[in-house]
Order: structure tokens, then C-alpha cells, then sequence
């Protein structure tokens, strides 16, 4: 995709064409939050290009783990995220979620349940904004509210970190890192924020060539995305585990 591919990290490193959700949601939302980010040059800071990214180390992968990391973005949601919890207590499976501070702070009892459910607890950002539209200090306070969001809902202050987008700015990465978070993207995706799209081509998309270490990306909520794009999340999220299971694959947390 013309001028979003430019700024994304994971578009140059899976070899894809589109960034994750928002960038490529319906017209409704895209006019109304992210069409500056399509159509407005990005010049005040640039992005951290692919190259880069390996050599500052943002991580994609967890290299050292046994299994497959699948990880939420976007919760909690008040729908889409028990019906993940649900398929993943079904299957025993465990995921990380990156969660949303402002979403957290209109459902605290989802986010601690998604904790007490033995899932990983994670930080994308207080409000769902793209680094490369905010100051350092703008980053900095908003993952400040984040986690301290989280940390009240949850009793953990989180220690992963990715960016809405996927897309770090230079000034966003020093400002993560010099509060303490990890960053972790991922190496596999299901496009599951798309609007025009099934189950069975999220399952598909999301585990081919799948191995150990790999970070798969799925989103609980529609808050960003199309509308409803959690439902076929769920829906996809049963043939996911199983094509892990029968590939071999136990699904980690990141250690
Ligand atoms: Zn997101």
C-alpha cells in the first residue's frame, strides 16, 4: 500500500503489502482518524526503516522459544475479548495481549480477567495513535498512562510494548525503551482487521510456514479496525490452534 508500506516496519519484513489495522479500515474511520497519515508527509520524524529495526533490535521473533507466540492487539473489547478467552481456555492455549489503556479504563474487570486467565499482559499505547503524528513527550505520557491504566486494572505493570501500527518513530523507540518496555512486533499476521475477508483466509495467512519462535498477530477488538473484524478473529482462532497443534507448535508466552 502507497505511503503506509513506506512507513511500516512489517511490510518490508513479512513481505506483504498492507500495515495493520486502522491503516487499511473502512473509509468511515480511515477519513476520520488516519487519512493525515496517508495523504500528509511524515517529515518531522521519520520512521525507523527495516534495516534499521534489525540493527536497534526491535524484535519480531522470540527466537529462543519451543512454540508460537500469538498475540492480541487492540482490547480489551467487550465482545470480541471473551470470545477469544473462551476459545483459548477451550483449547488450553495461552496468548499475549497488547492492550489499550483507554479501552482498559472503560472495562478494568475484562482486562484483569484476561489476566487471571494466565495470559500475558502487554502495552500498545494509551490511546491508539501513530508515533510518527506525536512529539516524544506525547508517546512518552501516553504509554505512561497506559501502563499505569493497566497497572491498576491488573496489578502488572506491563513490560512488553508494540506500537499502534506496528510503526515506531525513532523518538517513540528511545521513549519506550527509556521507560522500561520491550518492543516486540511479529513475524506472522492474519490481515484479520480487513474488511473483505474470511476466517479460513485469516487461519491460512496467519500460520503458513509457521515454526517455533514466530509471533502471530490477530486483533480482539474492532475499535480500530472494521467493524466486527473480531468476529472473524474468533471465528479463525479454533482452525489457528489446531493447524499449531498438528504442525507441532504449543502456543508461549514471551519469557
Ligand atoms: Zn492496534
Amino acid at each position: 500500500m502507497k505511503g503506509t508500506g513506506r512507513a511500516s516496519l512489517e511490510h518490508h519484513n513479512v513481505n506483504e503489502t498492507a500495515s495493520p489495522s486502522g491503516l487499511r479500515a473502512s473509509p468511515r474511520r480511515r477519513g476520520r482518524d488516519h487519512r493525515g497519515v496517508l495523504t500528509h508527509g511524515l517529515a518531522p520524524l521519520a520512521p525507523v526503516a527495516p534495516p534499521v529495526a534489525r540493527a536497534i533490535g526491535v524484535p519480531r521473533r522470540l527466537p529462543a522459544a519451543a512454540g508460537v507466540a500469538i498475540t492480541f492487539d487492540d482490547g480489551p473489547h467487550p465482545e470480541g475479548t471473551p470470545a477469544v478467552l473462551e476459545v483459548l481456555a477451550g483449547a488450553g492455549a495461552r496468548a499475549t495481549f497488547f492492550l489499550v489503556g483507554e479501552q482498559v479504563e472503560r472495562r478494568p474487570q475484562l482486562a484483569s480477567r484476561i489476566a487471571a486467565a494466565g495470559h500475558a499482559i502487554a502495552l500498545h499505547g494509551h490511546r491508539h495513535r501513530l508515533q510518527l503524528r506525536m512529539s516524544a513527550a506525547e508517546v512518552a505520557a501516553d504509554l505512561a498512562r497506559g501502563a499505569a491504566a493497566i497497572a491498576e486494572a491488573t496489578g502488572r505493570r506491563p513490560r512488553l510494548h508494540r506500537p499502534p501500527y506496528g510503526i515506531y518513530s525513532g523518538a517513540g523507540l528511545r521513549a519506550a525503551r527509556e521507560a522500561g518496555f520491550e518492543p516486540l512486533l511479529w513475524s506472522r499476521w492474519g490481515k484479520d482487521w480487513r474488511r473483505f475477508t474470511t476466517p479460513r483466509r485469516i487461519a491460512a495467512r496467519a500460520t503458513r510456514d509457521v515454526t517455533a519462535g514466530d509471533v502471530i498477530l490477530l486483533h480482539d477488538a474492532d475499535f480500530y479496525s472494521s467493524r466486527h473484524s473480531h468476529r472473524r478473529t474468533v471465528a479463525a482462532l479454533p482452525t489457528i490452534l489446531s493447524l499449531l497443534r498438528s504442525a507441532g507448535l504449543d502456543t508461549v508466552l514471551p519469557a
